[in-house]
């Protein structure tokens, strides 16, 4: 494990953050089929998650940027592998969302290919950020994907998105469910909303260590 891995700290996302905001710059390069059309890189992070869960919504805050990683409401329309550099030469990849239920078989297992293809083989991917909506997550798709990274010994963290949308009285059992669901520990989650902006600076401060070789 590399130190940039172990030097990801999580922080407490629902508490008020007084770092400066610093958007990442991203300028999105390619989109390929597999990771092996990818150009290399010194450090990665990815992005996966379930169809609509705020993946797009959650890079976008991130890079301060509204139309960087397409919003859309139509889930799993966009199936590539998405890449964008920072001026420091780190990268970001946007994995297609998973669990689109009306999606043919077929073109579910391309994606699933693809998917782990990328997150076993891909030389510098540093974290994968697993997004789980925290209004409703964990899905049984989300327990899946976090089985087989374990199991494959792929690190990782959970973000729990869309934050605004859990009532400020319910918070605190609901952070305890999404741990427990997730077999975490309540502090191991980032939470975000990238409809509200919390939690955003936070995790703009922790990608910009990593994504700096
Ligand atoms: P993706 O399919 O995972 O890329 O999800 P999108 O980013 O397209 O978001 C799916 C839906 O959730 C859209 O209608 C977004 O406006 C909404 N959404 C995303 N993030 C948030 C958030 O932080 N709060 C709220 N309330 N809605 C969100």
């Amino acid at each position: 494990m590399s130190l940039r891995r172990q030097q990801w700290h999580v922080a407490d996302a629902t508490q008020r953050v007084t770092v400066a905001r610093m958007p990442l710059h991203l300028t999105f390069v390619t989109s390929a089929k597999s990771h092996s059309d990818l150009p290399e890189t010194p450090c990665e992070v990815a992005f996966v998650g379930r169809s609509n869960v705020g993946k797009s919504s959650l890079i976008n805050a991130l890079a301060n940027h509204r139309q960087l990683a397409k919003v859309s409401n139509t889930p799993g329309r966009t199936q590539l592998l998405n890449l964008f550099r920072l001026p420091t030469g780190g990268t970001v990849v946007d994995l297609p969302g998973y669990g689109y239920a009306k999606v043919p078989g077929r073109e579910r297992a391309g994606w699933r290919a693809m998917i782990e293809g990328y997150l076993l083989e891909r030389e510098g991917l540093d974290l994968v950020l697993v997004l789980v909506d925290g209004e409703i997550g964990p899905t049984k798709l989300d327990i899946q994907m976090l089985d087989w990274l374990r199991a494959n010994q792929v690190p990782h963290t959970v973000v729990a998105t869309k934050l605004d949308k859990v009532r400020p009285s319910k918070l605190a059992t609901r952070r305890k469910q999404l741990a427990a669901g997730c077999s975490l520990a309540e502090g191991d989650i980032m939470w975000a909303s990238a409809a509200k902006g919390t939690g955003i600076e936070a995790m703009q401060h922790h990608l910009i260590a990593l994504l700096t070789p």
